[in-house]
């Protein structure tokens, strides 16, 4: 099983764990798998969530150097539960119980290991050099403070998080995991990240967890293939899957889990305001924008990075179309619907999870659906309580980060202060 670049399909192969390593393919394409496999006879749940996991990403790692660490790699990055909220056929699939309370915890927790299973085999270090505006560098922070050969610089905009997520970025101890401050935009931030690969003092020793990397995208068909399969064995339909997207990671991988056999049916994109992949359905033109800041921010994007990897899964205009839905939900939508399902259902969503309900309540009302919950309603509180008019219990996860002394150092938008 090999993995190829986006923009070579013919070229130069990779495994998975070289592809997880290199994070971007050389030719700046990105990493897909060469073909889907069917999922295996050996595919079952009645051993737990990580074996599930185990079954269902094997054939990924026949032939690589990891396949023999894959279980072990499974049990120690899903340690967690993922729930399904039922409603009678509108149910919502939750992805927050890990210890950042994202559904990011399932990708970051699994590259963290892969990469520090391949580096032990190589007798290397590595730092994991990140730009977070929000869940990303908390989920990557927490998955990497487990291992042994990475450690990580994390890079946040001064004024750019929110309280919560703040604390979640300065809580670590400074060394293994370091947080920095940086006294300008996020944009500033990516900057630096990228100067920072190009200087040749520091690049050798620098690695990538950012969410083009497949080894986060490959371990979020997980929950797909389970959820979708307990669905048919609850209701005797296919669900149609709602995904609240940004970089539009989470949704390919949902793609992916559909192509193994997962019995899913419709997939449908929800994004906030940023809408350029519902304007692409349209025109047919893609535009990449300048992102607009909105209440759902962890999917503030106006260039979906892993578009590149939907069009090379979808080559053909009419066929992307077929098969790819897309809907979007303003700020006002958000609020009212986070306060509707809170009236109507005494159910707490996150502003994410809110864009994919409006989806479900205005396109979907009538068809089997699942609404993929993608963080905890407890990390918005600021947007969300007000809304629902009660405080919103935070998870022991969260609550073990919040209120521990800082741990940051601030500094000017130049990347030679981090080392
Ligand atoms: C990252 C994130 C998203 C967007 O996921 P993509 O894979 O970038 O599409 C949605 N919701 C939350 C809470 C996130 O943290």
């Amino acid at each position: 099983m090999k993995f190829v670049s986006t923009r070579d399909k013919e070229g130069k192969k990779y495994s998975f764990t070289e592809a997880a390593l290199k994070g971007l393919a050389p030719d700046g394409g990105l990493f897909i798998p060469e073909e889907i496999p069917s999922l295996s006879d050996e595919y079952t749940q009645e051993k737990g969530l990580a074996y599930e996991a185990y079954t269902i990403l094997k054939p990924f790692f026949s032939g690589d150097e990891s396949e023999g660490d894959l279980l072990s790699i499974c049990k120690k990055a899903f340690s967690f539960p993922l729930s399904m909220h039922s409603d009678g056929g509108k149910d919502t699939l939750e992805l927050y119980y890990g210890p950042t309370c994202s559904f990011k915890d399932f990708g970051a927790r699994f590259l963290a290991f892969l990469m520090d299973g391949a580096l032990k085999r190589r007798g290397e270090r590595k730092t994991i050099l990140v730009a977070t505006s929000g869940d990303t560098g908390s989920a990557v922070a927490s998955a990497f403070y487990e291992t042994e050969m990475l450690d990580v610089k994390l890079l946040f905009p001064k004024d750019g998080v929110s309280g919560r997520q703040r604390s979640q970025l300065t809580c670590w101890d400074g060394e293994k995991v370091s947080s920095f401050e940086v006294e300008g935009t996020f944009d500033d931030c990516q900057k630096m990240v990228k100067d920072a690969f190009m200087d040749a003092r520091y690049s050798s020793s620098l690695s990538s967890a950012n969410s083009i990397n497949i080894g986060r995208l490959m371990p979020q068909m997980i929950y797909y293939v389970h959820s979708s399969f307990l669905y048919e064995a609850k209701y005797g339909v296919k669900p149609v899957v709602i995904v609240p997207s940004g970089n539009v990671g989470n949704v390919t991988a949902c793609y992916y889990a559909k192509a193994m056999g997962a019995p899913i049916g419709k997939i449908v994109i929800a994004t906030n305001a940023n809408r350029s992949i519902e304007d692409y359905i349209a025109s047919g033109k893609f535009t990449p924008r300048k992102s607009i800041h909105t209440l759902a921010n962890a999917m503030d994007v106006g260039a979906p990075s892993n578009m590149e990897r939907l069009f090379a899964f979808y080559p053909e205009y009419d066929e992307f179309k077929k098969n790819v839905k897309a809907y979007y939900a303003m700020d006002d939508k958000i609020r009212q619907t986070i306060k509707e399902v809170w009236e109507e259902k005494g159910y707490v969503i996150c502003p994410h999870t809110a864009c994919g309900e409006f989806v479900r309540r205005n396109w979907y009302k009538d068809d089997p659906t699942i609404v993929v919950a993608t963080a905890h309603p407890a990390k918005f509180e600021t947007i969300v309580e007000p809304l629902v008019g009660k405080s919103v219990a935070v998870p022991e996860s969260l609550y073990s980060m919040l209120g521990k002394e800082e741990n940051v150092k601030t500094i000017s938008p130049d990347y030679t202060k981090l080392f």
